[in-house]
């Protein structure tokens, strides 16, 4: 071999995944505004970090209101242009189906970017985050083709003879905010209903996990989405995502996160009066009966509240056994905690990765902290697991199990949004429910158990928008999704979605 040969820096395999992901770190990105790739008017950037290591994966740009300025007007022109306006329904519905084959055909690429950004195991950015948004397109695919309004049989004074009907026309311009927990999931829940009504949108991905969103804009681009009709401004919350919320050019807000910045929204959404609709926080009751399977049990209450880190606004973090049950579950749970394999996402033994900021590592342990302090018994971790060399500095947290909580406790009442589970202990079924109903949030209820009427007059009873018997953190592109109280405004996914995205026309017609 030549020296000159030997000395030529390592060109990234842009055959593998991993070549193609080495190759999008390996410059400073760009956002898309009007189908250009642009930079932040003020030129500034920021570092998007690797949470296993806590090394800057690359920069950013920061966008603040006049990059949205940008973006809306983009969105606006989009929106009113009559390549898109006028798109049919079949071409609407084929489009999508093509944003789902680019997706798939970059499912790898795509998860171990999500994987390198977020913290979370490559295997569940690729069945989950990845999967999640394939199906979600090919799902709304279908219904550019099925929204129907209706002939109404209306009663004209005068024996007029009118003929009343009724469009569902897109909202238009819709600003997207969406978290760092699932970010290429969450963006395609509110994007692909969107594109099926014929909305153009902003989307401003979470400061913690830009990339995927940079990458998904490239693809939308590949598929064929027209220049304008998705506009991606990276940029903090406080700056980008407070001027979309307020933006007068924007005619609806979309947002997943936390319940204090959903209030938030609302205020700066007041000027305009434009629609909104929140997915908020949850701190979501898991209840066991006497007659579940405490083995099977205690794995599915692992599972409900280490999943992703615990970084799921559905997570089932507070556990109610049964009197019957409490001690032989809490053990199987806490035991269970003990052998899940922490370790960075692209290992494929890990099951847990790290949490995804240094920020939120430090607000998760802080409430460990107030468990203790407030009596709460440790049973299972409760700090750091030993993690040495490259992943030292990472945000790694084991999973955490508290026994004989109470309702007087910060982790029993707030979301913490870790892998920190409050266990309690019940007897009489209407102060369970009652319990279970103590909390501001509402967003979604397990219940465990092999008597199925019992199941379903507790279902009845819990103030939740999803409940799940005998299994929990399922949903499907075609299930409404979203809570009641806190938890938010509207449901996402399902046919119920697209009254979120669409407004009603009534049209009149004398015909004599
Ligand atoms: P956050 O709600 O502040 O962030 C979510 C998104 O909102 C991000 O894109 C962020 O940039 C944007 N944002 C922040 N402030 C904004 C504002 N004033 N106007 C418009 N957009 C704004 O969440 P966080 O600070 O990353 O996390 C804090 C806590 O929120 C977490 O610990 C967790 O309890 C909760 N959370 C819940 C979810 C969920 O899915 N329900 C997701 C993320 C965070
Ligand atoms: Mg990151």
């Amino acid at each position: 071999m030549s020296s000159s040969t030997r000395h030529t820096p390592p060109v990234p395999d842009e055959t593998t995944a991993e070549g193609r992901v080495r190759h999008f770190l390996s410059a400073p990105r760009t956002m898309l505004i009007g189908g250009v790739w642009e930079s932040a008017v003020s030129g500034h950037v920021f570092d998007t970090v690797d949470p296993a290591t806590g090394s800057v994966l690359t920069q950013v740009p920061d966008g603040d209101g006049q990059d949205i300025d940008r973006a809306v007007t983009a969105a606006r022109r989009a929106f009113a242009d009559p390549s898109w306006r006028r798109l049919s329904a079949l071409d609407r519905g084929q489009l999508l189906h093509h944003v789902a084959d680019v997706i798939e055909a970059n499912a790898d690429e795509l998860a171990l970017l999500e994987s390198r950004d977020n913290g979370k195991p490559v295997s569940v950015a690729r069945a989950v985050d990845v999967g999640t948004s394939v199906k979600l397109f090919r799902y709304f695919a279908g219904w550019p083709t099925k929204l129907e309004g209706s002939t109404i049989p209306v009663s004209p004074r005068g024996g007029l003879r009118v003929l009343n009907y009724t469009t569902h026309q897109p909202v238009g311009v819709v600003g997207l905010i969406v978290p760092w927990n699932f970010p290429m999931s969450m963006a395609c829940w509110k994007l692909a209903p969107a594109l099926a009504t014929g909305c153009t949108v902003v989307l401003k991905p979470a400061e913690e996990t830009p990339l995927s969103t940079l990458r998904l804009a490239e693809l939308l681009v590949e598929a064929g989405v027209p220049d304008g009709v998705v506009n991606v401004v990276t940029g903090r919350g406080a700056t980008a995502g407070a001027a979309l919320a307020a933006h007068d050019g924007v005619d609806k807000i979309a947002f997943t996160g936390s319940t204090e910045t959903g209030r938030a929204i609302v205020q700066a959404a007041a000027g305009n009066l434009k629609k909104v609709s929140l997915e908020l926080g949850g701190k979501s009751p898991n209840i066991v009966l006497p007659d579940a399977d405490p083995e099977a049990v205690a794995e599915a209450a692992a599972q409900a509240i280490f999943f992703n880190q615990g970084q799921v606004c559905t997570a089932g973090s507070r556990l109610y056994v049964h009197d019957a049950l409490y001690d032989d579950v809490l053990e199987a749970v806490s035991e269970r905690a003990e052998r899940i394999v922490v370790g960075p996402g692209d290992d494929p033994a890990t099951e847990m990765g790290p949490l995804v900021s240094a920020r939120h590592h430090a607000r998760v342990t802080g409430y460990i902290a107030s468990g203790r302090q407030q009596g709460a018994r440790l049973t299972a971790g409760g700090g750091p697991p030993e993690v040495a060399g490259l992943y030292a500095e990472g945000y790694f947290l084991r999973p955490t199990v508290f026994a004989d909580a109470d309702h007087g406790m910060r982790i029993v009442r707030e979301e913490i949004f870790g892998p920190v589970l409050a266990t309690m202990r019940w007897n009489n079924v209407d102060d369970l429910v009652a319990k279970a109903n103590d909390s501001p949030f509402g967003l979604s209820a397990g219940i465990w158990t092999s008597d199925l009427g019992h199941a379903h007059r507790i279902a009845d009873d819990l103030q939740a928008g999803t409940v799940w018997i005998n299994c929990f953190n399922l949903t499907d592109p075609a299930s409404p999704f979203g809570g009641v109280k806190q938890s938010g405004w509207g449901r996402e996914m399902g046919r119920t979605v697209l009254d979120l995205y669409t407004e009603v026309k009534s049209v009149w017609v004398n015909f004599g």
